[in-house]
């Protein structure tokens, strides 16, 4: 069955290392209600914050990225980390990183903190999998 292999449930504390945050390229999806948050945390106007932080990607809305690839709001840490989306909220519980252990162990290799601290059952990633907002990553 899937996600059969991780029915001991699965440890994954954040050590805010920063490397899922930092480095190459990539795309931080967001929704209107996830902007609306954002937006909302940061007060700004949504004009501000769409001119300041926000690209799009065909029908889709991005955060921008720093020239370096680094994403927008961090610095030396998430600077919205209470506002920030489900994409980051989720991690590492994304279905690609859940197909099998050796997808789980690849990701480990760049995130220091999948494999230790905090266990999470398997009930639970497959909340935060299914992408409840109250089933987030802490
Ligand atoms: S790579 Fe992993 S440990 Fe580092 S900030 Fe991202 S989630 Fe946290």
């Amino acid at each position: 069955m899937a996600g059969d292999w991780y029915r001991e449930g699965l440890r994954f504390s954040c050590t805010q290392c920063g490397r899922c945050c930092t480095g190459a390229p990539g795309y931080v999806w967001v929704t209107q209600r996830e902007v609306e948050a954002l937006r909302a945390f940061l007060r700004t106007t949504p004009e501000d914050f769409a001119r300041r932080y926000l690209r799009k990607v065909g029908p889709r809305a991005s955060l921008i990225e720093k020239p370096n690839g680094d994403c927008i709001f961090y610095d030396r840490g998430c600077t919205v980390y209470p506002a920030r989306p489900d994409q980051c909220r989720t991690f590492p519980f994304w279905s690609e990183n859940l197909k099998s252990r050796s997808a789980w162990d690849a990701a480990a290799d760049d995130c220091p903190g999948m494999g230790s601290g905090r266990l999470y059952s398997a009930a639970e990633i497959r909340r935060i999998r299914g992408g409840e907002a109250d089933a987030a990553v802490r």
